[in-house]
């Protein structure tokens, strides 16, 4: 990466390194647009004398200029990237052994839940969950064997907000490390490696894609060993996206920062028009003052989001009938792209979460 003068968070602002990080002029025709690779294997001089690439599993060049483009946005001196959010989190995870245990936020994304607790834990992996809105709640839930604490900030469906420096203070003094699964806010509007977190995990599918048209996840870290282990280990499992997925989401990259900008702004409008409605009871969004998360939201975040949660009067019915009656919101699971959606967390993805109290 060092020659890629793009890289370089001090030199050049977020927009720029979006459009330009990792994103060479095409050596061979001087194409301004990182070329679609489709070569699964590439040619050798001599057996083992290669140009930095062998087997598309391994790497490509598409692929590596969306991680150098992203690992830049997030700060960060390494990045991979995966087929899905969901393989990237396993991949990160395949780090641990039987015995060690990890300490989950217990309003994590449903797909980390069920990883952990159904996959991860037959294979061995300790985990339990806590409140870790709280840095006490953390330290109790510290054990020798904690070796990952995994937080989202802001979460779904609750926009739960974590301090992220809190919770890496704690993490640290008992020896694990922190990951921060920055989906919802982006690297545009919060960067959770200059906050003390040590890995960033992303569905790239949401945001960062940003058009609903690729599915991809992300892994990004400053710390080389963990770096060369996980390229070890995307290589060993071989959970990569293909050329196309990975021009999609680097292709998305250029236009985040316009994108998130325009999410904040549109989902203020919503909040106003929410909070001015007597069929509504709770509006939930970390930039309203009363919200729990608003103080560490407005110290971490640039901005606060384009999610917005809220309870209608008439409990569940009306919220039933509410998201089959929109007419410009579509009834989808997912956080909307270009195209706004609305949906039921209780009944699509957080059935887990139906009946909370909020
Ligand atoms: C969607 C999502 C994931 C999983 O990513 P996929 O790309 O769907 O595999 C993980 N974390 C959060 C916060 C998500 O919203």
């Amino acid at each position: 990466m060092a020659d890629d003068i793009f890289a370089d968070a001090t030199a050049f602002g977020f927009e720029t390194r979006a459009i330009r990080a990792g994103q060479r002029h095409d050596a061979a025709t001087g194409a301004v647009v990182t070329p679609i690779s489709l070569a699964t294997t590439f040619v050798q001089e001599e057996p083992g004398v290669h140009r930095g690439y062998e087997y598309s599993r391994t790497n490509n060049p598409t692929r590596q200029a969306l991680q150098e483009c992203l690992a830049s946005l997030e700060g960060a001196a390494h990045g991979l990237a995966f087929a899905s959010g969901m393989s990237a989190e396993d991949t990160l995870l395949r780090t641990l052994s039987p015995g060690d245990h990890i300490v989950l936020g217990n309003d994590a994304y449903g797909g980390t839940f069920r990883l952990i607790s159904a996959i991860l834990a037959p294979a061995g992996i300790e985990w339990s969950a806590a409140d870790l809105t709280d840095p006490a709640e953390l330290r109790a839930a510290m054990r020798p064997e904690t070796k990952v604490v995994w937080i989202e900030t802001p979460t779904n469906p609750l926009l739960t907000v974590v301090d992220i420096a809190a919770i890496a203070e704690v993490t640290h003094a008992g020896g694990a490390k922190l990951v921060v699964d920055n989906t919802f806010a982006t690297p545009y509007l919060q960067q959770p490696l200059n906050q003390g977190a040590d890995v960033v995990v992303h569905s790239t599918t949401k945001y960062c894609g940003g058009h609903s048209d690729v599915v991809g996840g992300f892994v990004a870290t400053n710390d080389t060993e963990l770096a060369e282990r996980l390229a070890y280990l995307q290589n060993a499992i071989g959970a990569v996206g293909s050329p196309f997925d990975n021009y999609l989401t680097l292709r998305g990259l250029k236009t985040l920062a316009v994108r998130m900008d325009r999410h904040c702004e549109n989902a203020r409008a919503v909040v106003d028009l929410l909070l001015g409605s007597d069929k509504v009871t709770h509006v939930l969004y970390p930039g309203l003052p009363d919200h729990r998360g608003h103080e560490a939201a407005s110290r971490q975040m640039k901005d606060f989001g384009g999610m917005v949660s809220f309870r209608v009067k008439g409990g569940a019915d009306a919220a039933m009938r509410l998201t089959t009656t929109t007419e410009v919101f579509s009834l989808a699971e997912s956080l909307g792209a270009v195209e706004s959606l609305i949906e039921h967390p209780g009944v699509m993805t957080h059935a887990s979460a139906a009946g909370s109290e909020l």
